[in-house]
């Protein structure tokens, strides 16, 4: 049941007696500052994409007051975060970081442990602290979203600087970054695009990873490995500290741009598109993810509802679909291929020549000029987000349900058609069980593909939640089965997800837990995110 009306008192974590709740927000109060402290005491309001909430999954799965926050504290410094960290431990309180919440799909801003106390970084920690036009990179805060860069590198005139974004640009790149998400520019891979870290450890001391632990450096963005151990990647997709700035590396201007389309006719032939993919993007001549969604969303991304298109229960029939396509410009037809090009003209009429004959070997292809598209098509976001150009064009499909959410399914395969024909048909199976639409892309990163599916449903309808809920377990047991795994997931599936990795009797989590109980001996930091979980909580029947 929605919680529509204010409430006096918080939700507190499990075990914690109100006197110290109090007791402990006074404290902090005084440390940082009343008005940047906030007790989550108001309705909770899932809004939506531009105004989501910092308390909760706008998108819940369960439940909406499963994932709650007891309160929200709003550092300005590094020097704050490190107070906070300090005075979660003398209370033994967890807490929980985000950076501008907007991780939609995997959970959005809610904490794993109820009542935990949310870190929101993103509204005074939004610093852009270099840009720097020579080595194309720059320092930034977690309050920096991916518009905030784009506006900021334009109003200085850097035009020859790209950045790389998301399919929504309203996220932060720190954010995006640490969990470990993509774009869709030759830079997608944003851990890899991105040099240095500055890090809070639970217990409060403050590092800088890479070339920053040298005092005087001028290579901190430039050169992300320094001296020893390689650290960075054990502060991304887990909860052994609190990032608080970020380098990253932008990639110049190629010297031109240019999406193309080409849809292909049957749903079965989705195999030998992978397999025509395959080559071309490990050759390079594809330089970006290379993108293969299923009609169904050229439908849903007209904004109307499912039940303008089809009353029936369960998935839409494919010829349904099709019939629907048929009208739409990109024709009768079951995928549709976005891609883009780089470089200048001569250099990217060379490639799409290439790609344009790959892609005719498959039977039914049929390549649309980007000319006979209305400029209102979908195709012109695609190809500004393949250009680094922010957008929003993407949240179209929520309106395919009342209260439409979304969750991903994001498992990893290697790009062959006998794969991707597996996760499809896993996919498949699990929403016709669980009577949902499945929305299905292959994204093609180099020699990893992520069969992502979003899953659309209905957050208002207790019936359509705990379909998709068990959809996601279904597709993440069946596609282990087949040694699949997934690169990233919802909070509330990690436990699952983490189980799924455990070669040698759980050897990984087993060194994942050490890290945690050493780093953070008190537990308070992000508990059982990704499915990590502190001594305290181990074993304690936390693990869903
Ligand atoms: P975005 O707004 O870009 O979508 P979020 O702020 O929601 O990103 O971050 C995604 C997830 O990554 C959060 O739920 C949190 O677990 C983790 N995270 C975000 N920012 C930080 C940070 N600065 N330090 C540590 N973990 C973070």
């Amino acid at each position: 049941v929605p919680r529509t009306e204010n409430v006096e008192l918080p939700i507190i974590p499990t075990g914690y007696s109100r006197s110290r709740f109090n007791s402990a927000i006074e404290a902090i109060e005084l440390l940082i500052g009343r008005q940047n402290v906030e007790l989550n005491v108001k309705p909770l309001v899932d809004g939506w994409y531009l105004e989501h909430p910092n308390t909760h999954d706008a998108f819940h799965l369960v439940e909406q007051e499963e994932l709650v926050s007891s309160a929200t504290v709003y550092p300005a410094s590094t020097e704050e975060v490190v107070h906070i960290v300090k005075w979660a431990n003398q209370y033994e309180i967890p807490i929980y970081p985000i950076s501008m919440g907007r991780n939609l799909g995997y959970g959005g801003a809610a904490p794993r442990v109820r009542g935990s106390v949310i870190v929101d970084l993103g509204k005074r920690m939004t610093k852009i602290l270099d840009i720097d036009p020579d080595t194309c990179t720059c320092l930034l805060e977690p309050g920096v979203s991916f518009y905030a860069l784009y506006e900021e590198i334009q109003s200085r005139g850097h035009k020859h600087l790209w950045i790389d974004v998301p399919d929504l640009g309203g996220g932060s790149v720190l954010g995006n970054t640490v969990d470990r998400g993509v774009g869709y520019t030759p830079y997608g891979n944003h851990y890899e695009a991105h040099s240095g870290m500055e890090v809070v450890l639970p217990t409060g001391e403050v590092i800088r990873t890479g070339m920053g632990a040298l005092p005087g450096n001028n290579t901190w963005q430039i050169f992300p490995y320094g001296f020893g151990p390689y650290a960075d990647g054990i502060f991304t997709q887990s909860n052994f500290g609190i990032v608080t700035k970020i380098g990253m590396t932008l990639m110049p201007n190629p010297g031109g741009s240019e999406g193309f389309m080409c849809t292909f006719k049957e749903e079965e032939d989705l195999a030998k598109i992978v397999e025509v993919i395959r080559p071309l993007r490990i050759r390079n001549i594809l330089e970006n993810v290379a993108q293969l969604k299923h009609v169904v969303q050229e439908v849903a991304l007209l904004g109307k509802p499912r039940s303008h298109w089809y009353k029936g229960k369960g998935a839409v029939p494919l010829e349904r679909l099709r019939e629907i396509a048929s009208t739409l410009p990109c024709g009768d037809c079951s995928w549709v291929y976005y891609g883009n090009v780089y470089g200048p003209k001569e250099h990217r009429d060379e490639k799409l020549k290439i790609t344009r004959e790959a892609f005719e070997t498959v039977p039914g292809a049929r390549w649309i000029p980007r000319e006979s598209l209305p400029r209102d098509h979908y195709f012109f976001s695609r190809e500004n987000i393949a250009s680094g150009v922010p957008e929003f064009e993407e949240l179209r499909w929520l309106n395919w349900h009342e209260n439409g959410s979304h969750v991903f399914f994001s498992p990893v395969s290697a790009p062959r058609g006998e794969d991707a024909l597996k996760l499809f048909n896993i996919a498949k199976k699990w929403h016709q069980e669980c009577e949902l639409d499945s929305f299905p892309a292959c994204c093609v990163g180099l020699r990893e593909m992520y069969f992502i599916v979003n899953m659309v449903y209905d957050r208002g309808d207790p019936v359509s939640k705990a379909n998709a809920y068990r959809c996601m377990r279904g597709m993440i047991a069946d596609a282990a089965a087949e040694g699949f795994g997934e690169y990233r997931t919802h909070l509330l599936l990690a436990d699952q997800v983490a189980g799924t990795y455990s070669w040698n009797n759980n050897a990984l989590m087993q060194f994942h837990n050490t890290i945690k109980d050493s780093l953070d001996p008190n537990g308070i930091l992000a508990p059982g995110r990704n499915g990590i979980w502190p001594k305290k909580y181990r074993n304690k029947s936390w693990e869903l």
